[in-house]
């Protein structure tokens, strides 16, 4: 198979572990057989969420996880604050009007995190509001809100919960959900999982649990009351993707035999790697406080962003993602997350530092090319 370099935050790269796990002959998901693989994934994703709640399985892409995060605890005409920051802040704003609830948006700059002073004013001036949601890492634009405060928010409010998008979040960075008090978590399969796409993660506390008895939002694919009688035969509700979590149990465990801590310190240890060689290239990082998963550098005005994405793919294999809407063509973003090897972004760095000079960006030759891979190895070596 040819080699990609896929350094896009999501989806990532899998092991080949992985990629044989998914290929073995399809498997019943009624049958003894895969009530192995289910509970050997559940207990992994328990570890990996820092929960001692249920985590469930459902079959979509994460965006289907956030819907079923609303639709599970939430009703018509609840007043919900939303943080939207990006791309998928804005999402789950769209979700929750579409659900009629109340929304009281924070419309946040591109590149900045939320103020937990400012979202405490809020809660103050709207006791009523029965939800604070928010991204972990807005992927978009690679910012890391600071969850730990606003859960400090929400976990003294007995009618408030705190819902949170860790798709880009879960099993890059610390994110303990019982730790921090946090209500709903939801993840996706093909980011910090490291896994391939197609299979959304979804906890819930004991506070949201109460909220979901009182939920009036339509639902039925997404009905966690349902799903959790199948949960507790090991089994998911529907046809389960089984090839898909065959896969991702090889993920899960490289990460928990690899320990939590130091996964996280690998995640950290690549971005760090990729903005110190990035800044001797002579890019500047976008968001102000950046998540160790991916990586949004500003491209020199100098030179055409979907140019450099297209010259990245057609003479060396690499995908990264571009910016998406009010920053297109301005950043483009390199994740961390999923099987990167030191030669891999070694690799990277070097191609990216010659499609820079070749697209005509200023003072980038062979020696500062060299500086760059040097300055990468010296930090993945530390
Ligand atoms: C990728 C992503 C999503 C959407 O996931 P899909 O799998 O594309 O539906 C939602 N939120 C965040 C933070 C993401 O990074």
């Amino acid at each position: 198979m040819k080699k990609r370099y896929l350094f896009t935050p999501g989806p990532v790269p899998v092991s080949d572990q992985l990629l044989a796990a998914m290929s073995e002959p399809t498997i019943h998901h009624r049958s003894t057989e895969f009530e192995k693989v289910f509970a050997d994934l559940t207990a992994n994703l328990k570890l990996i969420f820092q929960t001692k709640e249920a985590v469930y399985v459902q079959a979509a892409s994460g965006t289907g996880g956030l819907e079923s995060a609303v639709v599970n605890t939430l009703s018509p005409n609840d007043r919900v604050i939303v943080v939207n920051s990006g791309k998928f802040g804005e999402r789950w704003e769209k979700i929750c009007r579409s659900h009629y609830l109340t929304v009281v948006p924070i419309k946040v700059p591109w590149g900045q995190a939320v103020s937990p002073d400012q979202v405490s004013r809020l809660l103050d001036e709207h006791p009523d509001t029965r939800a604070l949601l928010c991204q972990a890492c807005e992927t978009s634009t690679g910012v890391m809100h600071p969850i730990k405060a606003l859960s400090q928010l929400t976990k003294n409010r007995p009618e408030t919960l705190i819902l949170v998008d860790g798709i880009s979040a879960i099993g890059g960075v610390d994110l303990p959900m019982d730790q921090w008090g946090l209500d709903v978590v939801v993840s996706g399969s093909q980011k910090g999982l490291a896994g391939p796409t197609g299979v959304t993660f979804i906890a819930l506390s004991k506070k949201a649990w109460a909220f979901n008895k009182k939920a009036q939002c339509p639902r039925y694919y997404f009905d966690l009351r349902a799903e959790r009688l199948a949960y507790d035969k090991n089994q998911t509700r529907f046809s389960a993707p089984t090839a898909l979590l065959n896969g991702l149990n090889v993920s899960l465990n490289h990460i928990l035999q690899t320990g939590l801590k130091k996964h996280f310190q690998r995640t950290n240890e690549l971005a760090m790697a990729t903005r110190t060689a990035g800044k001797i290239l002579g890019l500047t990082l976008f968001p102000k406080s950046p998540s160790p998963t991916l990586t949004a550098f500003e491209i020199p005005p100098s030179i055409d962003g979907q140019k450099l994405k297209e010259h990245l793919e057609v003479y060396h294999q690499i995908t990264v993602a571009g910016g998406q809407e009010q920053l297109k063509g301005k950043v483009f973003r390199v994740g961390h997350m999923g099987e990167i090897s030191d030669s891999d972004l070694i690799y990277f760095i070097e191609k990216l530092g010659q499609s820079l000079s070749s697209l005509g960006a200023q003072g980038i030759n062979d020696d500062l090319i060299g500086q760059a891979i040097q300055a990468t190895r010296a930090v993945l070596c530390q």
